[in-house]
């Protein structure tokens, strides 16, 4: 259990820096609002056309729709079609700025769970509220970033950034932070025989709409978010989908409730020349595609930090909660990287990170924080828990991070409703409910009272 305790006050005088924010999806978009409010200059480059990041659909896929060809033209989103957010809106939105319903502009999706769209233009209003449209470089990639000493020994980074033209530019900033997602590089499936199965393989980061599934046989891995939305998505016009998961446990083997072409399996064991694809239950089918619902993968190609920070399956270290590398704290940092209530924490992890860059709140030394992540490490360990998982925060820790974030801050820990309707709706989600949990929440009515009575103080 994280201890929270409030930090020392500083003792430096506060400082303005020149940063460099990489990415202008929702981390990078408040990643800057918090720097500017804090005093620094910035810079946000952004490969993509316009602010929102994962939000930006894109009908689009990639050459390689399994997203393992590194010369593939990249897609940056992996949004579906039919996408609603998994999130109901009060809790999803900033915490300074409630992603409340518009009901009075037609073009807006009122729903406590909106589609895609509805959340891209909250995105936008965001930006244009606080006025971090103007600081984004569009359709500028950063191509590289890394350490150089300066006159008075003090690390700097060179960005060097190029333009769709093909212009490269190098600049110099006292800090970086890194906001550029992490759900654009696919990670696949290893299967016994796929090298000679005549199939179709798709990853679920090139799925958009079910039509290409008609009348298919689709076997699909994974039961996460997308895999339980994707198999919905297309069950209505396959012919039938399979569902192999890892822990699919042994009584729910079978045909899927509620459904007559929907079939629950264990993980796939091995596939065949002649189509075949046998689970480890013992199943088999003879299908069309193989459709990876399989997660992604931390991807920073353009990051040199000559070793300090690494990924190493999928788990990117050493940092401190998440955010520092020890010995290159605080001039580089991470925002977003914990997969849970993503914009409220990248709020809070960008309040921490403008403070600290300013000398408002201290960081403990490198040595205490790398005594902290070994202790994160030991604790992964003795949980059995695999490297790959260290930034999916447990569901009984992940307001305990928050809030530690927030007490550093001085700003105001988590409120209880909006624990309170987190934990509502994820159990409404898993109570094998997935297809209504976004419709039927009349239970949740106390707790939208309480979140609309706070919010008031966010439009006065
Ligand atoms: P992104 O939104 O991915 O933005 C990163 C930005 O960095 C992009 O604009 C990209 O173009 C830019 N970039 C990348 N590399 C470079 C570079 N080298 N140079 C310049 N720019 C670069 N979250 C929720 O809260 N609720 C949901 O319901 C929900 N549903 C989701 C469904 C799907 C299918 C997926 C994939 C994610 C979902 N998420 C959801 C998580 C979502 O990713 C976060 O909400 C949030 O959008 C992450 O923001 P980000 O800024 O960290 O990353």
């Amino acid at each position: 259990m994280t201890k929270i305790t409030t930090p020392a006050a500083p003792t430096n005088p506060l400082t303005s820096r020149h940063v460099a924010v990489i990415g202008a999806g929702a981390a990078g978009l408040v990643a800057a609002r918090e720097l500017v409010r804090e005093g620094h200059g910035v810079v946000v480059f952004e490969r993509g056309d316009q602010v929102g990041g994962t939000w930006v659909y894109n009908p689009k896929v990639e050459s390689d729709q399994l997203g393992l060809d590194p010369r593939r033209d990249v897609v940056h989103s992996s949004l579906y079609e039919s996408l609603q957010t998994n999130l109901p809106r009060e809790i999803m939105g900033f915490r300074d700025f409630p992603f409340v319903a518009r009901e009075d502009d037609k073009n807006r999706d009122p729903r406590r769970f909106p589609g895609h769209r509805e959340v891209l233009m909250y995105l936008k209003e965001f930006a244009k509220e606080f006025g971090v449209e103007k600081l984004v470089r569009f359709e500028t990639e950063v191509v590289y970033v890394g350490m150089v000493k300066s006159s008075d020994n003090f690390n700097k980074w060179k960005v060097r950034s190029k333009k769709r033209s093909g212009d490269e530019v190098d600049e110099i900033f006292d800090a970086v932070v890194v906001c550029v997602g992490h759900y654009t590089e696919p990670r696949v499936a290893d299967i016994p025989g796929i090298q000679g199965w005549p199939g179709k393989q798709i990853h679920s980061h090139s799925y958009r709409i079910p039509e290409p599934f008609q009348d298919q046989v689709v076997v699909l891995i994974g039961n996460s978010a997308s895999g339980r939305d994707i198999s919905r998505d297309i069950v209505g016009v396959a012919k039938e989908v399979h569902v192999a998961c890892r822990t699919t446990a042994d009584e729910k083997i079978g045909k899927h409730p509620g459904y007559d072409n929907m079939w629950l399996h264990s993980m796939i064991k091995s596939v065949h020349k002649d189509g075949r694809v046998i689970f480890e239950d013992g199943s088999v089918v003879f299908a069309n595609v193989i459709l990876h619902c399989t997660g992604y993968k931390f991807h920073f190609p353009f990051l040199e930090t000559n070793g300090i920070v690494t990924v190493d399956d999928n788990l990117v270290g050493p940092l401190y909660k998440h955010v520092f590398p020890p010995a290159l704290a605080p001039w580089l940092s991470f925002v977003g990287l914990p997969k849970v209530i993503p914009f409220t924490i990248a709020e809070l992890q960008s309040k921490w990170i403008a403070g600290i860059l300013s000398n408002r709140i201290t960081l403990p030394s490198e040595e205490d924080m790398m005594e902290d992540i070994n202790a994160f490490y030991s604790m992964l360990e003795i949980s059995s828990t695999p490297k790959r998982y260290a930034h999916n925060l447990l569901a009984s820790t992940r307001f305990e991070y928050g809030d530690w974030i927030a007490v550093q801050c001085g700003c105001p820990v988590y409120e209880e409703w909006r624990k309170q309707m987190f934990f509502a709706s994820a159990k409404r989600k898993l109570s094998h409910r997935p297809e209504t949990y976004r419709d039927e929440w009349d239970d949740d009515h106390d707790l939208i009272l309480q979140a609309h009575r706070d919010f008031i103080k966010y439009f006065p």
